[in-house]
């Protein structure tokens, strides 16, 4: 094999490799779940986890929920003992930076939805109201709050070119802070269907506004500073699961994580080896160290 990484995990390699780890950091979609389906065995491998003294954490860039809501759909997929305060989303880490990290001193116009909407308000962070689009309104008349000092931009399914206008607007005072949830381009869907991601919105607006958006969630080392800074945990003994080369796999690079790739998602085996086995260096960020089938195959060795 070229390169280094990709190493299929298998038996007493699992084992091994999570008596070094003491922190594992489940990507969700694509990883514990697809969907509104749990990955078969999943809820028994965090379950285990646990009962082994393992602090679990969940990080995932789907804005479109608040925390108390993954709660619910946890408990709903058959997990049955998994925490608020062990839930990352790019929306509550979104709300955290802005009232922790840019202090923000004014109101935030959102382009996202309700689970962005909800953790703002969660966490004090004032938002710029969206007065419902009248008839006849348009780019010349439509109002601008004078309070704007930074624009998020998230997945949003009534995405229309008025938001884009007005962001867009907000953006040309270069005191105006630009942040995205995440950088996802599209997510699969069933029966074969892919939904665009926040990614897609926020390069529409980065193209209109000239400007480049501070991004969030993953691969950003943000979200886990955020866990880092309630929980204080040591990258060295984490793992991070993902089942997203350009996402999951680069975040844990990016934070000093070893990382793992699971296949019940978006990213393939053969692209994790083309990253491995190709001519540029960045891409080296994107190799997993492992690679397994499903999260599945670590049941073998926690119920030993
Ligand atoms: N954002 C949206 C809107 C999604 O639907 C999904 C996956 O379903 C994601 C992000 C990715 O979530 P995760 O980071 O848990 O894979
Ligand atoms: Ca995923």
């Amino acid at each position: 094999a070229r390169g280094t990484g990709c190493v299929t995990l298998r038996g007493a390699q699992i084992r091994d490799l999570l008596d070094a780890k003491h922190n594992v950091l489940f990507d969700c979609d694509g990883v514990i779940w697809n969907g509104e389906t749990a990955v078969t065995g999943a809820p028994e491998v965090v379950s285990l986890l646990k009962q082994r003294g393992k602090r679990v954490f969940f990080v995932t860039n789907n804005c479109t929920r608040p925390r108390e809501n993954y709660v619910q759909k946890f408990s709903r997929l058959g997990f049955t003992d998994v925490a608020e305060e062990e839930i990352f989303s790019s929306a509550y880490c979104s709300a955290a930076y802005l009232r922790d990290v840019a202090r923000l001193q004014g109101k935030v116009y959102v382009i996202g939805c309700g689970g962005v909407m909800k953790e703002l308000r969660d966490a004090g962070v004032p938002v710029a109201e969206e007065e419902d689009a009248e008839p006849g309104a348009s780019i010349y008349t439509c109002p601008l709050d004078p309070d704007v000092k930074a624009v998020l931009v998230g997945y949003d399914e009534n995405f229309t070119f008025m938001k884009l206008a007005k962001a867009c607007c907000y953006l040309r005072s270069p005191e105006c802070l630009f942040l995205a949830t995440d950088p996802d381009p599209w997510h699969p869907l069933r029966g074969g269907r892919v939904t665009p991601g926040s990614g897609s919105l926020t390069a529409a607006l980065e193209t209109a506004s000239s400007r480049k958006a501070t991004v969030i969630g993953k691969p950003s080392r943000f979200m886990f500073e955020c866990i880092s800074s309630q929980f204080g945990l040591d990258p060295a003994r984490s793992l991070m699961i993902g089942d997203r080369l350009e996402t999951d796999v680069l975040f844990g690079s990016n934070c000093g994580l070893t990382t793992v790739l699971t296949l019940t998602g978006v990213s393939t085996l053969e692209e994790a080896l083309a990253y491995r086995d190709g001519q540029e260096p960045q891409q080296k960020d994107c190799v997993p160290d492992y690679v397994m089938e499903s999260v599945a195959d670590f049941l073998q060795a926690l119920e030993e």
